[in-house]
């Protein structure tokens, strides 16, 4: 495997921030680290970066990394506040890392780089601006040039898209995506926004107090949740004892157990109707179209019910 894990391990004082994290992952892949404030998902992160101390073993492409320092690690880090120098352009921003590495490249091919780089990311004619004259997105995808143009084998981002309106967050998401594809760069991506995990993961890590809960791919992890910390985590639910059933997973037709209809959500592409009958409230995602329902209707419904592993 070309990043492996063993056994990571974090303690402040006598509280343990993550504990026996193990984990690998194929080269090129693009891996999540989904889960709420605190799971230890930055630790994590923090810790294959080099930024802080930690127990355990991490291995990349083969190298121990675990005594070198983090300009040492082939490693670059997208933060969350993106990092750049307000009094640096564009270029000088992007440039900045290849002072440290690349040494054997001359000035032109350096620069070469720098152009190529800029233009990737989609900033082509932004080379002399500076950060200040750039939008939130514009900040990111600098950030994301600096860290590439180095040629790392193993990119972290720590949240990098939580600052952005939701529009730009959700079109970054697939640019980011592309991107990494496009430079076949193996990535670990923290966010506590499933649907972010969704778009943009290969695989997903799910945390919870500092300890892995879930990991596979997305569809799995969601039709198939293994523990009602990640039914609960990804996406909504119906429990009926030890049973549930998504609610996009109910039917609503002409057959099936007859509910009343007590309220109704309207997201625009989907509506969340809220059911009720002698037995059960449910609630049902059904798609907006030619919806002939209203509150007080009766309606039927069927679904299957799946057991909580
Ligand atoms: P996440 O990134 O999922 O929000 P973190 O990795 O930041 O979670 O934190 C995991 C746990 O470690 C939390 O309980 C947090 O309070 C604790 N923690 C993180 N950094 C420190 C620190 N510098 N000192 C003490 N506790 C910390």
């Amino acid at each position: 495997m070309f990043l492996e894990i063993n056994n990571l391990t974090k303690k402040y004082e006598d509280k343990y921030a993550i504990k026996d994290i193990s984990f690998s992952l194929d080269k090129g892949k693009f891996l999540c680290l989904l889960g709420p404030s605190g799971s230890g998902k930055s630790t994590i992160l923090h810790s294959i970066g080099g930024f802080i101390k930690y127990e355990g073993d991490i291995i990349l492409d083969g190298e121990n990394l675990n005594k070198l320092s983090p300009e040492d690690r082939n490693v670059s880090t997208v933060f969350q506040s993106f990092g750049l120098f307000p009094h640096k352009s564009v270029k000088d921003n992007v440039s900045y890392g290849l002072k440290f590495h690349q040494k054997n490249l001359t000035k032109k091919q350096k620069e070469n780089e720098v152009y190529s780089i800029i233009e990737k990311v989609g900033l082509k004619g932004y080379e002399n601006k500076y950060p200040d004259e750039l939008s939130g997105g514009e900040k990111q995808r600098v950030a994301l040039a600096r860290s590439l143009v180095i040629k790392p084998s193993l990119l972290l981002m720590d949240e990098p898209l939580s600052s952005l309106d939701r529009k730009l967050r959700e079109s970054m998401q697939k640019e980011i995506r592309n991107i990494q594809k496009e430079f076949n760069i193996t990535t670990v991506f923290v966010t506590h926004d499933q649907k972010e995990a969704f778009v943009m993961a290969d695989e997903i890590i799910i945390l919870k107090d500092g300890k892995i809960s879930a990991m596979g791919k997305s569809d799995n992890l969601y039709n198939n949740p293994k523990n009602k910390f990640t039914l609960d985590f990804l996406g909504d639910k119906n429990i009926i004892g030890d049973f549930y059933v998504r609610p996009e997973n109910i039917k609503i037709g002409n057959s099936g157990e007859e509910f009343v209809v007590k309220d109704m959500i309207f997201y625009g592409e989907v509506i969340e109707l809220h059911i009720e009958n002698a037995n059960h409230k449910l609630k049902a995602l059904i798609l907006n179209r030619n919806l002939d329902i209203k509150i007080g209707d009766k309606v039927k419904a069927e679904y299957q019910l799946e057991k909580i592993s």
